[in-house]
């Protein structure tokens, strides 16, 4: 594959072997995202992702699969993916990737528990907001019903998922709420890790159209502070699950287990609101 293409990836994969599977976005449609504009999707051909593994080094233990959301390329590939990779990197075991509700929408729990013994875990899934209305304001082509339907079938093939959030999202005097329906929809199924993204108005986007006409007042700093404490106030998981603010667009950043670490990052959020 020619390297031109924009490669994105999440910053704890920095020093993961990245194998292409696909490029750019199959939906390239969320009114706040600009990773991929412009930019045209094509899955990657086996035989190039079969090349690009001959390459690697055979005592790689995790690759992580780039492109917008691999699981695109459906069941069967993805099968054979997963047993190249084997082949190749024999020592690999695990196999983490980006992942949409939509593309996930397409695989059975049987097929996704096969994917998963055969090394796939680990997704990295963009839910962004437990609030519908928020979800198509910013056009994100899920709801929230979707969302949680797709969570529950990856619990039920015990492959482990990042929920990703996004704060600010529903704009100026919405971050309570969106913080309390999020937390709701997070408290319908098992996940490894929330980890929450500060919202970013990047130009050349929609959002970036409704922020210059009016149709979207973005929340001060104060108010997405809120929100992340609301969130966190209203998260009780039963499982282990990590609460991860590090991504750089964070106003604070800050990790821990809940619920045992939650009395600690609420201390943390609360000083910074003061
Ligand atoms: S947020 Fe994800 S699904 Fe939406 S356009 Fe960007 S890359 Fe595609």
């Amino acid at each position: 594959m020619s390297g031109s293409q924009t490669i994105h990836y999440p910053q704890d994969e920095v020093h993961t072997f990245l194998l292409p599977v696909t490029v750019s976005c199959s939906y390239n449609a969320c009114a706040f995202c600009s990773m991929y504009a412009g930019e045209k999707f094509s899955p990657v051909n086996l035989s190039d992702i079969e090349s690009e593994l001959k390459h690697g080094d055979t005592y790689t233990e995790r690759v992580f699969l780039t492109g917008a959301d691999p699981l695109q390329i459906g069941f069967e590939k993805m099968n054979l993916l997963l047993d190249l990779i084997h082949l190749y990197l024999p020592y690999c075991g695990c196999v983490a990737s980006y992942a949409s509700i939509r593309s996930i929408s397409q695989y059975s729990a049987e097929e996704l528990s096969i994917l998963h013994k055969k090394g796939l875990w680990d997704l990295y899934i963009g839910f962004e907001t437990g609030s519908d209305e928020v979800l198509k304001l910013m056009n994100k082509g899920h709801t929230v019903s979707d969302a949680i339907s797709q969570a529950k079938k990856l619990n039920e093939a015990d492959l482990s998922f990042n929920t990703i959030v996004i704060y600010g999202i529903g704009g100026q005097g919405r971050s309570v709420e969106n913080a309390v329906a999020t937390a709701e929809m997070i408290m319908q199924f098992r996940t490894r890790r929330v980890i929450t993204m500060n919202l970013t108005v990047f130009p050349g986007t929609k959002l970036k159209e409704m922020v210059e006409s009016g149709d979207f007042i973005a929340a001060p700093n104060r108010e997405r502070l809120i929100e992340v404490k609301t969130l966190l106030e209203n998260l009780d998981p039963t499982t282990p699950t990590v609460f991860d603010t590090t991504h750089p667009t964070n106003i604070l950043k800050i990790k821990g287990m809940l619920p045992q670490d939650k009395e600690r990052l609420l201390a943390e959020v609360r000083k910074r609101l003061h």
